[in-house]
């Protein structure tokens, strides 16, 4: 049977085309609802459900390493404040003056006077007398 048939079973449509009335169509769509078929209505069958993916992978971000690249701690090896040290080279001949002489370097471990980690302080090298250097100029 087609719907428009049955309509006119009901007096809702006249046979032959036009247009169902708001009320034909409702009776047609209760008819279809109480599981009536026709031959022109095609019930789409509720759907399975779209089973919806739901294990969507949340990539979980790559560990950041927190390591920080350690700056070269130049404070630390730093033993004294003095960059210097002095020497007195004495006089040898009469007539000739004592004279002072700076060393940036320790004769011993040929660090930087105030990086020089020797027990005693820095060291003069032996033609000052291979003995720790003053840390303040001495006046001569
Ligand atoms: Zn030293």
């Amino acid at each position: 049977m087609r719907s428009r048939e049955y309509l006119v079973s009901l007096g809702l449509a006249k046979p032959g085309r036009g247009r169902l009335s708001l009320e034909a169509k409702e009776a047609l769509r209760k008819a279809v609802a109480n599981g009536m078929t026709f031959d022109d209505i095609t019930t789409s069958q509720p759907k399975p459900e779209t089973k919806i993916q739901s294990d969507i992978v949340i990539k979980s971000r790559p560990q950041v390493s927190m390591q920080r690249a350690t700056p070269p701690n130049s404070k630390a090896s730093i033993v004294r404040n003095e960059n210097v040290m002095y020497g007195i080279s004495k006089a040898e001949k009469p007539g000739e003056s004592n004279v002072v002489i700076a060393l940036t370097a320790c004769d011993k471990c040929s660090k930087s006077i105030n990086r020089c980690p020797c027990v005693s302080g820095p060291v003069l090298p032996k033609f000052l007398g291979g003995t720790p250097g003053m840390l303040t100029r001495p006046n001569v």
